[in-house]
């Protein structure tokens, strides 16, 4: 059978998740953007990233003491989920900054004050751990975020029971029909 086989709740998160885009550059790439929500009501968590089942996937970290995946001695990361406008596909998406973004965000705020009333150009340059964002400050301008929905961070950093984390990591790539990480948007890098 040739059929996507989504297991339980974690399916379902999943597919809740790809139903939110993530804001994705490539090398060289860069896009105007807005960030539609002050930097101190930003959500951060520390996740893992791991290829399970021929994707990648980004799983909350429990910590330390109850984390399988910890335990399994792999990192997890530090990632603020940013809501921006995209001027480029004009919708609205979730940035997920990294600790050295969230350190450059913090320093261009405290340089220009609300990030939120200015566009910026961001540049992404180089790729996987070379990855750097540049940020580009416009000028001051008015936005109107009256008609955009801040999209529900809520379902992509609900954590999973320690149970089905581990049987995630001990599913058989025979269970499920591995899926080429072919979309951008689950691409982590
Ligand atoms: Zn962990």
């Amino acid at each position: 059978m040739d059929v996507y086989l989504g297991k339980g709740l974690g399916a379902i998160r999943e597919a809740n998740k790809n139903s939110t885009s993530m804001l994705s550059l490539k090398a060289g790439e860069a896009t105007e953007i807005r960030i539609i929500q002050p930097l101190d009501e930003l959500i951060s968590v520390y996740e893992h990233t791991e290829k399970m089942n021929g994707r990648w996937m980004n799983i909350r970290c429990l910590g330390k003491e109850n984390c399988p995946l910890c335990k399994a001695g792999k990192y997890a990361s530090f990632r603020t989920y940013v809501p921006v406008f995209d001027f480029k596909d004009e919708r609205v998406k979730i940035f997920k900054a990294s600790k050295t973004v969230g350190v450059t965000l913090v320093g261009l705020a405290e340089e220009y004050g609300d990030l939120t009333k200015r566009n910026f150009k961001i540049l992404r340059q180089g790729e996987g751990l070379q990855t750097v964002y540049q940020f580009f400050p416009r000028d001051p301008s008015d936005f109107d975020t009256t008609d955009l929905e801040i999209p529900d961070i809520e379902p992509l950093i609900e954590p999973m029971s320690p149970e089905e984390i581990e049987n995630l990591i001990n599913q058989k790539v025979t269970d499920v029909t591995p899926i080429e990480p072919d979309d951008e948007d689950t691409f982590p890098f």
